[in-house]
C-alpha cells in the first residue's frame, strides 16, 4: 500500500513509511501491541548520535493510525534538535500511545507500555508529555529506569514547567536586544497567549520585571485568576494577532504563525513556550525577517523542560539545570548573530548549528 503526499504542488504516491516525509531519516520506529490491556503505542528513535533518545510519552485520541505516527515521527525528530541545541548529550525520541488519556488509560496499559521502554535497553528514556503525568512516570520506573519525570519523593526533577517558563523568559530577553537594543522588559507591551503551566510562570517573571502583560486564553476561569494573581490585564480586543504590541509569547498551541495570521502581526519580538509555531518553518520563518520581527526559536528556548529532566539522567541539583536554563539567553543572541551574518532565518541558524554539533560528533566518534 502507498500513500499519497502533495510535494511542490505535484500528488505522488510515497511508500508508508521509510518514504514518509516525517519520516526524516529516523534510526528506528517501534510498534507496541499488547492484546490484553489495548495498548497501541509507537516509539519514534530519530537520532542517537548525541546520547539516548529522550522524549516524552503523548496518549492521545489520534483520528487514525496514520495521523498517530506523523505525530511521533514529527515530534522525535523535533527533540533531535531541541537537545542538540541545548547542548545536552540526548538524542532525539518521543512515544505516543494512541487512545484517550481519560478513558483508556489504566496502571496495566502504562506498566506494559514502560516494559516496552525497558525492551530497548535504554536507547529510548521517556517522560511526560500531553496525556501523561508524574504518576504514570512513577508506574514505568517499576519496570525500567529508562525514564524520567519522576516524582520528587523518588528522586525525580519534579514539575518542568517553571524551568521551561524561565527560558522563555531569557528566550525574549535576548530577542528584545536583538530588536530593541536592551534586554530590558519593563514598560515593553508582551501579549501572552495560553496562561497554563508556562504561561503564568512567564507571566509572573514579566510582572515582576515592569512589562506591561496582555493575557490571552480560552479558559475564561483561568483568565480571570491569573490576571488577579500578577495584576495582568486581560486582552479585549478583536484579533489578537493584531494587537499593538513590542512582544508576543505563543504559550498555547503550535502553528498560531501561518498565512492567516502572519500579515497581521503588528509585533516586533515573538518568543513563547509553544512547540512548532512556525505554521511551515521556511515559508514563515523568511517572512518573519523580512517583516523585521525578530522570532527566537520555540525548539531552543522551550528547552528548560528537558534540561531540567537531562538532570535526572547525569545527576546534576535544580540550581545547575536552572544555570544551564539561563544559558539561553547566550545561545539565543548567539543565533541571532549567526542568523543575521549569514542572512538566514533563526529557524535555519538554530537548526544548522544543531545539525553541525551531531554532524561533528558523528565524524569524532568514526575516527
Ligand atoms: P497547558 O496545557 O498547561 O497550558 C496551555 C494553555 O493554553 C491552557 O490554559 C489552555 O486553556 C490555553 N489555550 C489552548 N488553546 C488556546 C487558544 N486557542 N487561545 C488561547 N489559549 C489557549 O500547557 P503548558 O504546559 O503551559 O505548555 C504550553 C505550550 O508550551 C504547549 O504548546 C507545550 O507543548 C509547550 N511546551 C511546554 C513545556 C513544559 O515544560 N510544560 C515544555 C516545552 C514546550
Amino acid at each position: 500500500m502507498v500513500a499519497e503526499v502533495i510535494k511542490a504542488n505535484e500528488l505522488i504516491k510515497v511508500d508508508p513509511v521509510f518514504g514518509q516525509p516525517s519520516f526524516n531519516d529516523h534510526e528506528q520506529v517501534v510498534f507496541c501491541h499488547d492484546k490484553d490491556t489495548g495498548l497501541k503505542a509507537i516509539i519514534g528513535i530519530h537520532n542517537t548520535v548525541l546520547g539516548p533518545a529522550l522524549g516524552g510519552t503523548r496518549m492521545w485520541s489520534y483520528a487514525n493510525e496514520w495521523e498517530a505516527l506523523n505525530d511521533v515521527l514529527r515530534l522525535s525528530r523535533g527533540m533531535t534538535y531541541k537537545s542538540a541545541i541545548s547542548g545536552l548529550n540526548l538524542g532525539g525520541g518521543k512515544a505516543v500511545i494512541i487512545g484517550n488519556a481519560a478513558t483508556d488509560k489504566t496502571p496495566e496499559l502504562i506498566t506494559r507500555f514502560g516494559q516496552f521502554v525497558n525492551s530497548l535497553s535504554g536507547k529510548y528514556i521517556t517522560a511526560e508529555d500531553v496525556g501523561s503525568t508524574t504518576e504514570d512516570m512513577d508506574l514505568i520506573r517499576d519496570v525500567t529506569p529508562y525514564v524520567t519525570g519522576i516524582s520528587e519523593s523518588r528522586g525525580g526533577s519534579g514539575n518542568p514547567s517553571p524551568v521551561t517558563a524561565y527560558g522563555v523568559y531569557m528566550g525574549m530577553k535576548a530577542a528584545a536586544m536583538h530588536q530593541f537594543g536592551s534586554s530590558n522588559l519593563s514598560g515593553k507591551k508582551v501579549l501572552v497567549q495560553g496562561v497554563g503551566h508556562v504561561g503564568e510562570t512567564l507571566i509572573d517573571h514579566l510582572t515582576k520585571e515592569g512589562a506591561l502583560v496582555q493575557i490571552t486564553d480560552i479558559n475564561e476561569e483561568k483568565l480571570q485568576l491569573v490576571a488577579a494573581k500578577y495584576g495582568a490585564q486581560i486582552f479585549t480586543g478583536e484579533d489578537i494577532y493584531s494587537a499593538d504590541v513590542d512582544i508576543y509569547a505563543p504559550c498555547a498551541l503550535g502553528a498560531t504563525i501561518n498565512d492567516n495570521t502572519i500579515n497581521r502581526i503588528k509585533a516586533k519580538v515573538i518568543a513563547g513556550a509553544a512547540n512548532n509555531q512556525l505554521a511551515v518553518e521556511q515559508v514563515h520563518g523568511k517572512i518573519l525577517m523580512e517583516k523585521g520581527i525578530s522570532y527566537a526559536p520555540d525548539f531552543l528556548i522551550n528547552a528548560g523542560g528537558i534540561i531540567n529532566v537531562y538532570a535526572e539522567i547525569v545527576g546534576y541539583d535544580k540550581a545547575e539545570a536552572l544555570r544551564r536554563t539561563e544559558n539561553i539567553y547566550n545561545t539565543t543572541l548567539e543565533i541571532f548573530h549567526f542568523a543575521d551574518t549569514n542572512n538566514i532565518t533563526t529557524q535555519q541558524a538554530a537548526m544548522q548549528i544543531a545539525q553541525k554539533r551531531i554532524d561533528d560528533k558523528k565524524k569524532e566518534t568514526a575516527k
